[in-house]
């Protein structure tokens, strides 16, 4: 993964990983400012389109239209279903941050309730031990939940 880290265009890391999924589609995804786009991401492009169409109203007011490049950036959400979330929360592109919710072990109970409609989770999304980060603290928000962890 190191090999393809390059400087973000958004924030100027040097923790942005690129991921070629073929020769039209590239991903970046920083570490360094959590925020991510892809070739796709466009104004007139149809993915753009409906990403618009489902994204929470935060993540639309903080979506930023990179000038030079036309990519637009969007605030990444990890979803790790054995470890944790990060996600932006917060009223605004002014007032916001990085949620950070830790995975915790499914209490019995809680799992016999689901295995009755045929599901099996061996974890679930703690919120009451959800914490804050500052933007530019996408990395902490990350180890809080153990991303860099086996
Ligand atoms: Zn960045």
């Amino acid at each position: 993964m190191k090999d393809n880290l390059t400087t973000c265009d958004r924030c100027g890391s040097d923790a942005c990983y690129i991921q070629e999924v073929n020769h039209e589609i590239k991903n970046h995804m920083c570490y360094g400012c959590g925020f991510l786009t892809n070739s796709l991401m466009k104004e007139g492009e149809q993915f753009y389109e409906e990403q618009i169409e489902i994204l929470p109203e935060l993540y639309k007011d903080l979506m930023d239209e990179d000038k030079n490049t036309g990519l637009v950036w969007m605030p990444n959400t990890i979803n790790l279903p054995n470890k944790g979330m990060v996600f932006a929360d917060g009223k605004n592109s002014l007032n916001w941050a990085w949620a950070a919710v830790k995975a915790i072990p499914m209490p019995e109970d809680e799992k016999e309730k689901f295995k009755l409609k045929g599901k099996d989770y061996k974890f679930k999304m703690d919120m009451e031990n959800m914490k804050h980060y500052p933007e530019g603290d996408f990395m902490e928000a990350l180890e809080y939940i153990g991303i860099f962890g086996k």
